[in-house]
């Protein structure tokens, strides 16, 4: 793709000479990564998993680049949660909470959809924390709720809260991650709308919508408590510029700089994340008064019954089907199953592929019918 003429100017001289490597590296194709679900997988089953060729993400555990991308819809255990989808560069959040965070934790996920860096959270946060992961936009709630559940963690909530409904839960975190709604500036291989909706003025409103977001939630942070901010755009205004105004206006010192992740320097898409901490006597309250007359609490959206079967600490006993692989997919295509093994018992039973849960079906002796949740079906022949 041609990059615009101003980001070129814009970016230039935060490479200078590795520029041109830079252009390089976005004409090559995105590396596929995913990150596996240890609470889930077998012992011995990653190679069965990774199935093509694969090379480790270094600095996240459990996560490795495949060779080419397979049709990730098609395979089951992709929809029992033993694996997530997930950019490379985003996964450097984990160095960040080995680092830092040595005990459990409460920690609010602002931005979580479509729930990467959730689904990470917990699966690195130390056990006995509980993780809050929040999406304002109520369409991207769903696919949100449904890679949490699938992932299978009982210590997360899931909510649909704008940024001001936390201001008002004050001091509750002790971690805020604030993966921002950005201008999308590392996104311009991947995604080449990206590209075309870029402009200084995006830019410039990005960047106002990220303090307001900031100054809105800023309340619910612990006083010593840990901001996590990323973006995946590289320019200063979103970057450097806020951290800086959260410092001045908000109250925080900063503990790690902006750093960013280039595809020329690491093989994944464009990343930035800076660290801060929230310092004592926060101005927040007094920045936007009256924030709102709306008296809603951060409330829990309701989650599919479908929770329990998913679930990486199952509380349930009802009989397993194991099928294999076409007829799993038939499965998650929402179709009644059918040669049923005579000694399947009539009722709930849990579909399973390679003893991984899928979900229910209810056997009455014919065929059983599919109780997978609805708005979770593949489309996919
Ligand atoms: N953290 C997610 C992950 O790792 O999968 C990606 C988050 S994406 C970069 C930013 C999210 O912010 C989107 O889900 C978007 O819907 C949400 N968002 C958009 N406008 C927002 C606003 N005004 N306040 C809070 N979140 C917003």
């Amino acid at each position: 793709m041609e990059l615009p003429k101003d980001f070129v100017s814009r970016t230039k001289p935060l490479l200078n000479d590795e520029w041109e490597v830079f252009e390089q590296a976005l004409q090559t194709e995105s590396p596929v990564s995913i990150r596996l679900n240890p609470a889930k997988i077998f012992p011995n089953e990653k190679l069965e998993i990774l199935n093509l060729a694969y090379e480790p993400v270094s600095w996240a555990s459990h996560a490795f680049y495949l060779e080419e991308r397979p049709v990730f819809t098609l395979d089951p255990l992709f929809h029992a949660g033993c694996y997530y989808v997930q950019e490379a560069s985003s996964m450097y959040l984990e160095q960040i909470v080995n680092q830092y965070i040595k005990t459990p934790v409460k920690c609010l996920d602002l931005c979580a959809a479509p729930g990467g860096k959730s689904t990470h959270l917990l699966s690195i946060l130390p056990e006995g924390s509980h993780l809050t992961a929040n999406e304002v936009i109520r369409s991207r709630v769903s696919i949100l709720s449904e890679n949490i559940v699938k992932w299978g963690y009982p210590n997360v909530r899931v909510t649909n809260n704008d940024p001001k409904d936390f201001g008002r839960l004050s001091e509750s975190f002790d971690v805020l991650l604030i993966d921002a709604p950005c201008s999308g500036e590392g996104m311009f291989r991947k995604d080449a709308k990206a590209g075309r909706e870029w402009s200084i003025n995006n830019v410039q409103l990005c960047a106002e919508r990220q303090k307001r977001i900031l100054a809105d939630c800023w309340n619910s942070l612990k006083s010593n408590g840990l901001l996590i901010y990323s973006t995946c755009t590289y320019n200063r205004e979103e970057n450097e510029e806020n951290i800086e105004w959260i410092c001045r206006r908000l109250g925080a010192e900063i503990v790690e700089a902006p750093k960013r992740f280039w595809p020329h320097r690491t093989k994944g898409e464009g990343f930035c994340i800076s660290i801060l901490r929230k310092t004592g006597n926060s101005p927040a309250a007094n920045l936007r008064p009256g924030v709102s007359s709306n008296k809603r609490h951060a409330r829990s959206d309701n989650q599919p019954q479908h929770d329990s079967v998913m679930s990486i600490k199952p509380s349930n006993d009802f009989p397993c089907w194991d099928v294999d692989k076409s007829t799993a997919l038939n499965y998650l295509r929402r179709e009644a199953l059918i040669n049923i093994p005579s000694e399947l018992p009539k009722g709930y039973v849990i579909i399973t592929y390679k003893n991984h849960p899928l979900g229910f079906v209810k056997n009455i002796g014919t065929r059983a019918n599919n109780l997978y949740p609805q708005g979770w079906r593949i489309r996919v022949l």
